[in-house]
């Protein structure tokens, strides 16, 4: 199985060199593309729109119409995708998730390997 390691170890080199050349103009965060095997982040209309939510990390909307991003509310973490294509952005959220497990989230997202 060593061919099988070998392809994921060159998926994974791949997601991260997209991150950080994707447009060496853009000093912006960039999600990689999907990779296989990858988990789907369920998404879910806004709720609770009226609290505030701090942005932690956020990647690129210059260039590409998706960003996501990372946001602090209450106590917990979430994540936040916009969809700029249309004249009304299209706003969906993940479930809210204790500090540790959303970073793990959003890392996965970034690299690819949630989405
Ligand atoms: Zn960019």
């Amino acid at each position: 199985m060593s061919g099988g390691v070998s392809a994921l170890r060159a998926s994974a080199v791949r997601a991260l060199e997209s991150l950080t050349q994707a447009d060496s103009t853009c000093p912006g965060l960039h999600v990689a593309p999907e990779q296989p095997g990858r988990v789907a982040i369920r998404w879910m209309g806004e709720t609770r729109r009226s609290v505030r939510a701090r942005v932690v990390a956020h990647t690129c909307d210059h260039c590409s119409p998706l960003a996501y991003e990372l946001c602090a509310s209450g106590g917990v973490l979430f994540v936040r995708r916009t969809h700029r294509s249309g004249d009304q952005p299209k706003t969906r959220e993940s479930e809210r998730l204790p500090d540790a497990r959303a970073r793990r989230m959003w890392m996965d997202l970034l690299l690819g390997k949630a989405r």
